[in-house]
Parts: structure tokens; sequence; C-alpha cells
């Protein structure tokens, strides 16, 4: 990803944030403050490698606003983490809390490295690392962490176990998406993908078209895309393609997805295992329903947002469509589904572990996807009636709905 295509990261969500604001009846000094995070820690970790070196990993931690409440967010562990990329996703973070309406505001971290090249040892050490650098602006009352790209529950465990070493005492709600046996809620895992199954079931039904049958080509077969595929498929739709880094698996019969789901590594990496593969570029204009950016950001831009042919685009990814992008698929009649409002799972069910964290009681699977699909419900509502209602485009109306409780409590506070 180039710096340029970074920058344009950061500043379409500004301009996307400034629209919603200003048509919510805003002026420039609330733009001003919520275009921007209030706080951005950089830090240096130096981590002692296996050959017995010490390399100094660079991290980040983005906290959006904390009008709402605590500070909410993943880190990611990725070659191409840069100091825009984290502030946007702390921005997006906000939004999604607000479509939610959870007491949040939006935080976000990151670590450039690849941790695929990294040993178990590695990972811990670098994982307690951040921990340690970034003690003094996270904690169960101020900013939790969660998962993101390339990190899981076994990471989320070393980091809790560095926090609680620190503050001395046992604090699960720290952090989100722990092992189930370190206070993890049931469904945390997979709710990302659970939420993305409910507005794929209501973009349908709006388009009149059934699940049963339906052709889904997801990009990216990580946590959210392989969780998917596996209830795509379950539910009778017909995942037609998925993809990884290397490339893509196209089959208009549909794929044997138990199976992939099975061979998958825990990167997600499954193309390696086939010779007949498409491209993520091939991939993205196939003739389909439903087409899901799963993976990272700036896949539908300018170059191929004309030549998409899935009536249906559902982010599940942060940012997988450029603002050029979005206008061109919106005039084309393509029904897209915003990642602030699509990917909202995850951090619903964070939210659930939080809270059953700070009650010492926890809940049944039922319980949770019972909560998180009236929750994504009610955000599709908001959104989809305010697209409607304002004749704004859906990604217009997510950041409105996303943005206006968070300047609300900016302004009863008498911060602008
Ligand atoms: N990393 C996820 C996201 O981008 C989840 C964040 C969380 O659970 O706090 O939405």
């Amino acid at each position: 990803m180039s710096e340029i295509q970074n920058q344009n990261v950061l500043t379409s969500t500004q301009i996307v944030i400034e629209q919603a604001l200003r048509k919510l009846g805003y002026g420039d000094d609330m733009v001003d403050l919520l275009k921007e995070p209030i706080r951005l820690l950089t830090v240096k970790i130096p981590v002692k490698m296996d050959n017995g070196k010490t390399r100094i990993f660079t991290g980040y931690r983005a906290q959006h606003n904390d009008a709402v409440g605590p500070t909410k967010g993943g880190v990611r562990f990725h070659p191409a983490v840069n100091e825009d990329e984290v502030k946007a996703l702390s921005i997006w973070m906000s939004l999604k809390c607000g479509i939610a309406d959870l007491p949040y505001g939006g935080g976000k971290g990151g670590v450039i490295c690849d941790p695929r090249s990294m040993s178990f040892g590695e990972l811990e050490r670098l994982s307690r690392g951040y921990v340690r650098s970034v003690s003094q602006i996270v904690g169960p009352t101020k900013d939790i962490p969660a998962p993101d790209v390339m990190t899981n529950a076994q990471i989320m465990a070393w980091m809790m176990d560095e926090y609680s070493r620190i503050r001395e005492f046992d604090s699960p709600g720290f952090i989100t998406g722990k092992p189930l046996v370190l206070g993890g809620s049931r469904g945390r895992e997979s709710a990302t993908a659970r939420g993305v199954t409910i507005m794929i079931e209501q973009a349908l039904m709006s388009k009149g078209i059934a699940l049963k049958g339906a052709r889904i080509a997801i990009q990216g077969f990580g946590n959210a895309g392989s969780y998917l595929a596996k209830f795509m498929h379950e539910a009778g739709a017909r995942v037609i393609a998925i993809s990884d880094v290397h490339g893509a698996l196209y089959n208009e019969e549909g794929l044997d997805i138990p199976d992939l789901v099975d061979r998958r590594d825990s990167f997600g990496m499954i193309t390696n295992l086939f010779k007949d593969t498409i491209t993520n570029e091939e991939l993205l204009e196939l003739d389909c329903d439903v087409l899901v950016p799963a993976a990272i950001e700036d896949q539908i831009t300018e170059v191929n947002a004309g030549r998409i042919r899935a009536r249906i685009i559902v982010e599940a990814a942060n940012g997988p469509t450029t603002l050029e992008g979005t206008r061109i698929v919106t005039e084309r009649g393509i029904l897209l589904i915003p990642d602030v409002l699509a990917s909202a799972g995850g951090v619903i069910v964070s939210y659930f572990e939080w809270v059953q964290n700070n009650q010492g009681y926890y809940w049944t699977e039922e319980e949770v996807d019972d909560k998180l699909q009236r929750m994504m419900l009610r955000g599709f509502k908001d959104v989809h009636d305010l697209h409607l209602s304002r004749g704004v485009d859906m990604r217009l109306a997510a950041y409105m709905v996303g943005v206006r409780k968070m300047a609300e409590a900016v302004r009863y506070r008498g911060w602008v």
C-alpha cells in the first residue's frame, strides 16, 4: 500500500465526517475536534528475538474521542500499519460504536510487524511489550483494546496478563476478544461474521433476492471471511469465491467451504494448496449477488468500481471502498452496506464481553446472538431510514448516525 493511498484513508474519512457533521448542523469547531483523534501515542518496543538480537518495533494507539465514554477498538499487527491508518481506524471505531449505540468512543492500535514471520515466543514478547508501552493511556475505564487484523485470542490473553501484572490485580475487562477461560464472551470469535450475515439478509431482502442459492463472493479468509463463508454455506447460499493475499478460489457451482475452513492456516492462508486460482482483482469483478470485501482497505476504487457486477456490496473489512469507488457503485444502483455498519458485530460482542466482565456474570451463546441481532437490525434501520429520508448515500447516512451521539455528548460537556 503506497503512502498516498494511506493518506487517502484518513483524508477521505475526514471529508465524510465533515459532510456528516455539517448535515447535522454543526460548525467548524465541532468539525475540527472530531476529524482528528484527541490522542495519539507512538511507541518504540524493544523485543528480544529468538536469534538473541533485539529488534525495535514501532507501535501506535489512537483515541478518537472520549466524550461518550472510554475508547474502544482493536490492535492490528501488520507490515503496512502507519499513523494515518491508525487515526482513520480510530474514527471508524467511533462511528461503529455510535451506530450500535454503545457507551464508547473509538480507539485503535497497531504495530508495524509481520506476525507470519515471527515465532510464538517473539509474538508473546511483542504483545507484552506493546501493553507496557501504552499502559498509561489504556485500561478498563479508559481505552479497551481488542483483536484486529492478524491478532487473536492468544495475543489478547498475553496482553491481559501483562496489564494485570502492571496493575497488580486481575483485570479481564481491560481487553476483549479473550479466550473463554479468561473471561471471553461466547460468540465473540464469530461476531463480526454474524453481524455481516444479518446485514446480507437485510440487503438481499430489500432487493427481493432469496438467501438460499444466492451467489456470494468473499475477499479474505481471515476471522471475518472464514466464519462468514461457513454461515453463508450453512444458510444454503452458494459461496462461489474466497481469497487470501495471494489469490482466489472460484467455482460457479459453489466451493466446498467446510473443507476449506478445515484446511486454512491460522492467518487464513488457503490458496497455496491449489493450482487453479484467479486473482483478487478478478474476484472483485465476478458476476454475483453479494460481494463481501473482508480483507483490507482500498479494494474497490475508481479503477474497478465501474466493472463490479455484484448487486450488493457488504463491507466486512474496514475501508475496502474508496470515496470515488463509493460514488461510482452507488450511481450504478449497487446497494452498499458500509463498513461502519456492516462490521460492527465484533465491537458489539466486545461490549457484551466487557459488560459480562464488569458483572462477573456470563451469558449463553443464544443470549449473545439475540442481543447482537437486535442491535444490528436497529443499526441497519437507522442508517437505511436516514439514507431514504435525507437522500444521502448509505455511507454518509452511516456516518451521520455514527457521529451524532458523540457530537451531542461533546456539546453537553461544553467542549465546543
Ligand atoms: N477490530 C474490530 C473492529 O475493527 C473489533 C474491535 C473491538 O472489538 O473493540 O471492529
